[in-house]
């Protein structure tokens, strides 16, 4: 490995490269992975066959270009989200990790400023940093929870160029009100911040919980990002999107790489689209067992944060090096975020669930 860093080392990389590590959370051999918020439950059979002859059908066309344009997609895409949403609103890339990248290329970059509020998803610094983009942090309540009034103050302080929120919020779980999206973009107005908001679990929010898509009219630097890896369980097909402005779509269109997603991959999106429901039929469920580990973590003495995700953050852990080392020894992987006296773990299937509680119950003695 040192000898593998020295050969990197040699090589003319960009200074602000040197001495950085990949990111990504650990792919280990366990059991029960409750590590990366994926969908616990799978797909069901008839959404993995409808998949399946999709990709055939494409298949036949594989020796052409994918339709740049991905219309299908998008108006698939349209339609699901709903809000009077057009497919002149809607853009995908491959992951919504690569749409929020190219919403870099096309609003960050040198000289200019992204701001968000930690702990938030650890990909924005490093995509960031990717892009050349300053990378400046907000501060939360205590109790990680974000006002109106105070998210407002400092973006006005920051006179950032790009804001992420992401509401549910990971690793916290909590969702942010509207209130706080209408708050930051106003107090964007000045510096003339995009203002992202990142729903990547927005279908396990608990019911009544408002999506920022409702505040898109008249609003053209507001960009919502959603994905398809966590509600619809596909985290392996890697299809992430966007609505907003036409306008926001075409300064993507700037960015992307010609043909960026694959006819596989659209033929995989555009058949997952047709069995939505289907699809989404697990997250109710999920639903059910995240609600149940904030129950049963209170129960326990520990404190878990209001989760509308499919995971849940809670704190009160003494030694969270052991209880994590003591999970895994019971095949359960859950995910050490680096936050002090706290852990995260993702809802499992039912027995998923109990396995990881049964374990946490025993390692705290009670
Ligand atoms: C999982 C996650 C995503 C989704 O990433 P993909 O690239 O679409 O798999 C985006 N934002 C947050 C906050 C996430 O936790």
């Amino acid at each position: 490995m040192t000898e593998q860093l020295e050969k990197l080392n040699r090589l003319p990389l960009r200074d602000d490269l040197r001495g950085l590590t990949p990111y990504g959370a650990p792919q280990l051999d366990v059991p029960i992975l409750l590590n990366v918020n994926e969908n616990t439950h799978g797909l069901p059979q008839e959404v993995q066959d409808a998949i399946t002859a999709s990709v055939q059908r494409a298949v036949s066309g594989l020796n052409r270009y994918p339709d740049r344009e991905f219309t299908e997609l998008r108006t698939r895409l349209a339609g699901y989200l709903g809000h009077g949403l057009g497919i002149e609103n809607i853009w995908a890339g491959n992951g919504s990790n690569e749409v929020l990248q190219q919403i870099l290329q096309a609003f960050g970059g040198p000289g200019r400023t992204a701001m968000s509020f930690p702990p938030t998803y650890s990909m924005y610094p490093l995509l960031a940093s990717g892009t050349g983009t300053r990378y400046v942090t907000g501060d939360r309540a205590a109790d990680f929870t974000l006002s109106a009034e105070s998210a407002a103050e400092q973006v006005r302080a920051a006179a950032p160029n790009i804001v992420f929120l992401c509401t549910p919020n990971n690793p916290t779980g909590t969702a942010l009100g509207l209130d706080v999206v209408e708050a930051v973009y106003e107090a964007g107005t000045a510096s003339d911040a995009i203002v992202i908001v990142d729903e990547a679990y927005a279908e396990f929010s608990h019911a009544g919980t408002p999506s920022a898509l409702e505040l898109l009219p008249g609003r053209e630097r507001l960009i919502v990002s959603r994905t398809m890896s966590k509600a619809f369980a596909l985290a392996g097909a890697r299809l992430g999107y966007l609505a907003a402005a036409p306008e926001v779509t075409d300064a993507l269109r700037l960015v992307r790489l010609p043909y960026h997603l694959s006819a596989v991959t659209q033929a995989t999106a555009n058949a997952a689209l047709a069995h939505a429901d289907a699809l989404l039929a697990n997250v109710e469920d999920i639903k059910v067992q995240r609600d149940r580990i904030v129950a049963e973590l209170t129960e326990l003495g520990l404190q878990p944060a209001a989760s509308d995700a499919n995971f849940v953050f809670f704190g009160g852990v003494e030694d969270p090096k052991r209880i994590w080392q003591g999970l895994l020894e019971a095949g359960v992987l859950i995910r050490d975020v680096g936050i002090p006296g706290h852990l995260r773990v993702t809802a499992g299937t039912e027995a998923e669930t109990t396995a990881f509680l049964t374990r946490l119950r025993e390692l705290l003695g009670a």
